[in-house]
């Protein structure tokens, strides 16, 4: 028997055997959690002009601390005020020596001004305001430019684009957005013992879990999905449904992958000019699962995940989700695990590489982690109180409370 491909070398596998998808431009309104296309420079100043950063008056800071303008007692400046301007005008005249504007957040500096002082360090007196605080130069104000210039670079080709970048692109003004399509991901369940979820198990079924767990992951990981039931055991079933899964980017199928007399799927995949890429890894749970692609211009990258609901799940979070983010020019297409630290001592071991279901929790110093008690990769309860997986490679020793582990998160 050839040694079985390693995780780390399966995924570096997905990572080259996946393509890129094509782009297209959408509504700045609808592109959160799309991936950007191509680098955006910007063609603005951030800020547009010189402007207030406070209410309060803008002044010439030297003026503060001059005798010439000194208020009665120390550190008490007296300005004659000049002007008022409010944001969204632009001011009709500078501030002089010995002068002051009285100025609103975000109005416009005017010419002169080299520090704004809040209102709350002020008391108004007529035309003259009295400053207690003696600001220096640059206090309580932002320069034109300052955080941004034009053609400097504002996002990059595959960024997720969040609630932040949107707000940076419209103030960039980019109001259609280069983005990658949306993977169209295929799943199809096999299994002559399920029975959707809405239906009662007969002697012998179970429900379809497999289905709505991968639909939502592929959701969450940006795709758009494309449902097809269940198929029987038989390659007469399996035929017609892969034939349309294949015309998606992504098609998942889940059970009939492992060494049982109705384990069709690979046989099926293969009678539908599926190419096999790798068969089998070196982990717990998910061993058999089985990758391919069906080349051509519009290729589908097709992933035959083991039939227990853990060993899909796991699956689909270390070798689909990398094939998605390659899809999408996501980099690194590999999500990088975490470090924790092992909040209890552990009992697990095992002489293969395992994921085993677990709660991770951001406390301070450092990220902690334990495992949720598991019956195995058929125990989906197991994965109700876990957020992520403990990555526990070949061992006979014990993982001891403090012990940093590899971690990954779900979602
Ligand atoms: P298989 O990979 O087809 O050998 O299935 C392995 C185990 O997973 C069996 O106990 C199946 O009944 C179970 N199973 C397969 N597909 C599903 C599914 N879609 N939902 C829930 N359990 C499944
Ligand atoms: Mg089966």
């Amino acid at each position: 028997m050839p040694p079985l491909l390693d995780v780390a070398s399966a995924l570096e596998i997905v990572v080259r055997t996946a393509h890129r998808l094509p782009e297209e431009v959408v509504p700045l309104g609808d592109v959160l959690g799309r991936v950007l296309a191509r680098d955006v420079v910007s063609r603005v100043a951030s800020p547009p002009f010189d402007k207030a950063l406070m209410d309060g008056y803008a002044v010439r800071a030297e003026d503060l601390d001059s005798p010439e303008y000194q208020g009665g007692s120390s550190n008490v400046a007296s300005l004659k005020v000049v002007g008022t301007v409010y944001a969204g005008q632009v001011p009709d005249r500078g501030v002089e020596a010995g002068e002051a504007v009285q100025i609103m957040t975000g109005a416009p500096l005017p010419v002169g001004t080299t520090a704004v002082v809040k209102v709350e360090s002020t008391t108004r007196d007529g035309d003259m305001v009295l400053v207690h605080e003696l600001v220096r130069a640059g206090a309580n104000l932002i320069r034109q430019g300052a955080v941004m210039q034009p053609g400097d670079s504002a996002l990059a080709a595959g960024t997720l684009l969040m609630p932040q970048q949107l707000a940076g692109l419209a103030e960039l003004g980019v109001t259609s957005v280069a983005v990658r399509r949306r993977p169209r991901v295929a799943i199809l369940a096999t299994g002559d013992e399920l029975v959707p979820p809405d239906q009662t198990p007969g002697p012998g079924q179970i429900r379809n879990t497999n289905a709505t767990l991968l639909a939502g992951q592929a959701r969450l990981a940006g795709c758009e999905v494309h449902p097809l039931g269940i198929a029987r055991d038989t390659l007469g079933e399996l035929a017609p449904r892969i034939v349309e899964g294949l015309k998606c980017d992504l098609l998942l199928l889940t059970g009939g992958v492992s060494a049982g007399l109705l384990d069709l799927v690979p046989q099926a995949l293969a009678s539908a000019g599926v190419q096999q890429v790798f068969h089998n890894v070196d982990m717990k749970p998910g061993k058999p699962v089985w990758f391919g692609l069906r080349p051509g211009a519009e290729p589908c990258l097709v992933f035959g995940l083991p039939g227990n609901p853990v060993s899909s799940m796991v699956c689909f979070e270390l070798f689909v989700k990398t094939a998605i983010r390659q899809l999408l020019g996501i980099a690194p297409a590999v999500v990088p695990p975490l470090t924790a630290m092992a909040a209890v001592d552990e009992t697990y071991t095992s002489d293969r590489p395992t994921f085993h279901p677990a709660l991770i929790e951001f406390h301070s110093p450092s990220a902690i982690a334990r495992t949720i008690p598991w019956q195995g990769s058929s125990d989906l309860k197991a994965t109700l109180s876990a957020n992520g997986m403990i990555y526990f490679p070949p061992s006979t020793q014990p993982v001891k409370q403090g012990d940093p582990m590899i971690v990954h998160k779900w979602n």
